[in-house]
C-alpha cells in the first residue's frame, strides 16, 4: 500500500491519466478526491478543499489537475497546510505565481513538482542524449490538433489564462527545452486570435538557432505532434508527441510510452529526497510569444 495522495480536479486528465497511473503505482494510493462534480469509484470524495485538508492530515501529497487559473489558490493552501504538491502543466497562469509557490514550498520545507508529462515521453531522453554532441542546423515543430476532439466543451482554454493553442503547444516546448543542448530565445511570433476568444487558436514562432514552430488547433483528420531536427550528423525526428524516435528515417526502439507513471515515480523520488523540481523554461517561451507576438484576428470559434 503506497502513500496516500489526494487528486484535485476530477476532469479529463485526472480520469484519463492520473487515476490509472496512481492505481498501478507501488508508491501511491488514491486516498481522496476533491472536485465539485467528479468522483472516483471507491475513493472518499470531497467537494471542499479546506475540508479535505482539515479532515485528512494523513494525506501528505496533493496532485492538482485543475486548469491553470484556479490552480494557484489550491497550491498555496496545500503548501501552507504542509503538503507536498504536484502541478499539472502548465504550472500556473503566470510566471510570477509559480515563483511565489516555489518560495512558499521552500519556506514550508515541502516538495513542489511542476510536471511536464511530454518530457517523460519514451523518445525524449534518447533524443536529448543523441543531440548532446551534435551541431544543430535547423529545428521545426509541427503541433497541429483538433481542439474539438481533445478539449470538447472546455471553454477555459479560450478564456484569459487558458493559453489557447499554447495549452498543447507548451508540451512541444517542454520537449524542445529538454533536448536542445543550448538555450534559444524567441525572435518573432504571429498569433491568430478568433474574434470571440481571449487566447490564440494558432501560432507561428521563430527563435534564435533556426528553430521554428507551427501550432494550430484547427487540424481535422490526421493529427501532428512532430519535432524535426537537422544536424551535421543526420536527422532526428520525434513523432506522436515524443513517443517515437527516428534517426535518419530509422525507427529507434525507445520502449513503451509511460508519461504519467514516470511523473508519479519522479514525485515519489522528490519527496524521498526532500527536493523540488520547477523548470519554467517552456512557460517562458509562451510568455515571450504573448508579449512579442503580432496579433491577427481570425474567424470566431465555437465548440
Ligand atoms: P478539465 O477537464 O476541463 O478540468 C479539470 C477539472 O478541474 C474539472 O473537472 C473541474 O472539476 C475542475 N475545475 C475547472 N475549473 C475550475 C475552477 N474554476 N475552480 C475549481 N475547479 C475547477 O481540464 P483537463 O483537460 O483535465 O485539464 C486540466 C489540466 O491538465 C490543464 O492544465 C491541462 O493543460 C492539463 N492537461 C490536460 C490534458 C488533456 O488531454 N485534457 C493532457 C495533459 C495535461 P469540478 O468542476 O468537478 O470541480
Amino acid at each position: 500500500m503506497g502513500t496516500p495522495i489526494c487528486l484535485v480536479g476530477i476532469g479529463k486528465i485526472a480520469l484519463d491519466q492520473h487515476v490509472p497511473a496512481i492505481a498501478n503505482s507501488d508508491d501511491w494510493t488514491l486516498g481522496a478526491t476533491v472536485s465539485r462534480s467528479g468522483t472516483v469509484d471507491g475513493v472518499p470524495a470531497f467537494t471542499d478543499f479546506d475540508q479535505m485538508l482539515a479532515e485528512r492530515p494523513d494525506i501528505p501529497v496533493i496532485s492538482l489537475c485543475l486548469p491553470p487559473v484556479p490552480r494557484f489558490d489550491y497550491a498555496r493552501k496545500a503548501i501552507l497546510a504542509g503538503r507536498h504538491v504536484m502541478l499539472e502543466k502548465p504550472p500556473g497562469a503566470t510566471l510570477a505565481e509559480v515563483h511565489a509557490l516555489t518560495n512558499m514550498a521552500q519556506a514550508a520545507g515541502v516538495t513542489l513538482f511542476a510536471t511536464w508529462h511530454s518530457r517523460m515521453a519514451a523518445g525524449v531522453a534518447h533524443a536529448k542524449a543523441w543531440l548532446n554532441d551534435k551541431t544543430i542546423a535547423k529545428t521545426h515543430i509541427t503541433w497541429k490538433e483538433d481542439v474539438r476532439r481533445w478539449h470538447p466543451g472546455q471553454n477555459w482554454v479560450f478564456e484569459p489564462g487558458g493559453m489557447g493553442v499554447f495549452d498543447p503547444g507548451i508540451n512541444a516546448l517542454s520537449i524542445l527545452t529538454e533536448i536542445l543542448p543550448t538555450p534559444i530565445h524567441l525572435q518573432n511570433a504571429t498569433l491568430e486570435f478568433p474574434s470571440n476568444c481571449d487566447t490564440p487558436i494558432a501560432a507561428r514562432l521563430d527563435w534564435t538557432g533556426n528553430v521554428t514552430a507551427d501550432f494550430d488547433w484547427r487540424q481535422e483528420g490526421p493529427q501532428s505532434w512532430n519535432i524535426d531536427v537537422e544536424t551535421s550528423d543526420g536527422r532526428l525526428a520525434l513523432r506522436d508527441g515524443g513517443a517515437r524516435l527516428l534517426i535518419d528515417e530509422n525507427e529507434i526502439d525507445v520502449g513503451p510510452n509511460r508519461e504519467y507513471p514516470a511523473l508519479y515515480e519522479r514525485m515519489a523520488k522528490l519527496v524521498r529526497d526532500g527536493s523540488s523540481d520547477v523548470d519554467l523554461a517552456p512557460m517562458i517561451h509562451v510568455a515571450d510569444a504573448l508579449t512579442l507576438g503580432k496579433r491577427v484576428t481570425v474567424d470566431e470559434f465555437h465548440f
